[in-house]
């Protein structure tokens, strides 16, 4: 499931984008398939929590989210790239460099474009990046301030919001309230929220450039986490067997399921 490090990972690897021109572009989604960067060149391409921007010379900003299936695949001009059952949202022909690159976003979950100048307008509502250099210096605190603001909310529906703080999904939630030995249900008033967020901090930090993700300290696959998906197996701390539920607060319409050790992680 894409989270905060996926899309780090993958502005990452689109990186190369920077200083080609667009070729061509196909953008297929009704509110913005009449716009085009043809004739442009990419000037930065960056993440923000799970979402991505890349912005063209014109003046506006591709701004893309993964949702629960979405994917980037880069490809040579002419390759065959088309995936049967999956529709491709973006496409951006970009040139050079031996050879023009045909780039495909398949399966995008929101696809818009914005003037560059109405970034903060649009995207001020998102808490603090976890993955950003200022997490030390002003992240944490600002995340803090805003997880208090509702005092009874459970804890694990608080760190999925992304107006909190932006970046974590369900598997780091999961992780997360592990490793601070909290049950999800637990209102954020009842939890040390430094703990909680450097808990966060430092595992996304851990595995931000990492392709699996890894909160145990053990790589191979099936070890690597605590709780996330492990349902009815041996607590890794106490052998208890792992539980799962759902969580709702509110409306939101936050990812639901939840997963704890009875014993390792304390009720609300
Ligand atoms: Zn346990």
């Amino acid at each position: 499931m894409p989270e905060g490090d996926s899309v780090y990972q993958l502005a990452k690897r689109l990186q190369f984008m920077r200083g080609r021109e667009v070729l061509r572009t196909s953008l297929r989604v009704p509110s913005v398939a009449l716009e085009s960067f043809d004739g442009q060149r990419v000037q930065r391409v960056w993440p923000y929590g799970k979402h991505l921007f890349m912005q063209f010379n014109g003046g506006k900003v591709l701004h893309t989210h993964l949702k629960m299936e979405g994917t980037w695949s880069i490809h040579r001009l002419g390759e065959k790239w088309r995936k049967p059952g999956y529709k491709a949202r973006v496409v951006l022909v970009l040139s050079e460099t031996p050879v023009p690159i045909e780039l495909v976003g398949f399966e995008l979950g929101l696809v818009d474009v914005f003037r560059a100048n109405e970034y903060a307008e649009r995207m001020g509502y998102l808490g603090p990046d976890v993955l950003y250099p200022d997490w030390d210096s002003y992240g944490k605190e600002e995340a803090k301030r805003r997880l208090a603001v509702i005092p009874d909310r459970p804890i694990g529906s608080a760190l999925l919001d992304q107006k909190n703080l932006a970046g974590v999904g369900n598997e780091y939630r999961a992780e997360i309230c592990f490793l601070a030995g909290l049950h999800p249900k637990t209102p954020v008033a009842h939890t040390d929220l430094d703990k909680v967020l450097d808990i966060t901090r430092r595992i996304m930090w851990a595995n931000r450039n990492s392709p699996i993700r890894v909160t145990t300290g053990v790589k191979r696959a099936g070890e690597n986490g605590y709780v996330f998906g492990r349902e009815g197996q041996p607590c890794r701390r106490c052998g208890a067997p792992i539980h799962k539920d759902t969580l709702q607060w509110g409306n939101d319409e936050l990812e639901r399921l939840i997963w704890w050790c009875p014993n390792c992680q304390l009720g609300p």
